[in-house]
């Protein structure tokens, strides 16, 4: 199938493409890397009139790091460059090793970090990872910028907070502590698959080696990236090892409820949920030091 005609216009500035926005209303769609929007496309499963290319606006690429040991992701970085930037590897290895799972590489070199988030995709790793560092998501509008915290943006299947008009600009992630670790696992059936389900977690550790501020950010188990707050809660203050996993293995039947769907059952889904909390605690933690690892 190919997509409807549409018309194209490229936007010079982000004026220029709030203008556009404005002036096309629901008839215009904005396009990043075209990686997720140009199958949708051809599917008919979308049918803009108009769609505004933000692809040259250098002003929304790239990746900088923030005077408080944070960074700022521009919404048009492609994922390839989120991992192989040393910055981001230095700052924030969640996304270095939370890219290497996205997709392929000729994807990877297209597709755009705001664009993943934008789009929304239950069984994205990065949605899932911005919810576990607590990151806050900018976009502008005709009424100025707004700044969204990662645990309000993400609404539903492919819904967010964006309201019509707006442009993702850019992420801001909040600086890791010394004493925080971050990991990530996902299962897929292959590589470069959308997972079955897949884990993004920052937790931090007391000086006694106790497990502190958990962040376990789900994704593929749900209509959106899902933070495991009873299982988090169940694993603040406690030693990590076998017992404390089964416990926060327990709750997370509370915490999610994961569909059936053709590529797995729900109840699947779940148990897989209880292997990557097991999986991921246990890499961050093995060698009972603070240092950032990832399952
Ligand atoms: P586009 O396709 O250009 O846009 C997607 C949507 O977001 C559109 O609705 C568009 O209007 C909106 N949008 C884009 N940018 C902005 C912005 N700045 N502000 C507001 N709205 C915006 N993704 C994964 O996460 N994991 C995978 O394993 C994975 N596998 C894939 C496999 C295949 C075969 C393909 C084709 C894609 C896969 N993807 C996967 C999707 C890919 O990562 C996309 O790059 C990403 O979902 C969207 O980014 P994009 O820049 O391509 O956005």
């Amino acid at each position: 199938m190919k997509a409807a005609a549409f018309s194209y216009v490229r936007a010079e500035t982000v004026a220029h493409a709030l203008d556009l926005l404005a002036s096309h209303g629901d008839d215009a769609k904005l396009i990043a890397g075209g990686q997720s929007l140009v199958p949708a496309l051809n599917l008919r499963l979308l049918s803009p009139s108009i769609l505004v290319d933000i692809g040259r606006l250098i002003e929304l690429a790239g990746i900088v790091a923030a005077p408080d040991g944070g960074l700022r992701i521009g919404a048009m970085t492609r994922h390839a460059e989120v991992l192989s930037s040393q910055l981001v590897a230095a700052r924030c290895p969640l996304l270095t090793e939370a890219a290497a799972h996205v997709a392929h590489a000729a994807i990877r070199n297209r597709g755009t970090f705001g664009g993943s988030l934008a789009h929304a995709d239950p069984a994205s790793e990065f949605p899932a990872c911005v919810l576990a560092l607590g990151a806050t998501i900018v976009v502008v509008g005709p009424e100025g910028e707004r700044r969204i915290a990662a645990e309000a943006f993400f609404t539903g299947i492919y819904e967010t907070a964006l309201r019509a008009g707006e442009i993702l600009v850019a992420v801001d992630i909040p600086p890791l502590a010394p004493s925080v670790m971050t990991g990530f696992a996902e299962l897929a059936r292959r590589s470069g698959d959308y997972a079955l389900a897949g884990l993004a977690c920052r937790a931090g550790r007391d000086a006694n080696g106790r497990l502190d501020d958990v962040r376990l950010a789900y994704f593929s188990v749900g209509d959106r990236p899902t933070l495991a707050l009873g299982a988090a809660t169940t694993l603040q203050g406690q030693l990590p090892g076998p017992e404390t996993y089964a416990a926060a293995r327990a709750a997370l039947a509370s915490d999610l409820d994961p569909p059936d769907d053709l590529q797995a059952s729900g109840a699947m889904r779940l148990h897989l949920a209880g292997v990557l909390l097991e999986r991921v605690l246990d890499a961050m933690t093995r060698d009972g030091s603070n240092t950032r690892r990832s399952a």
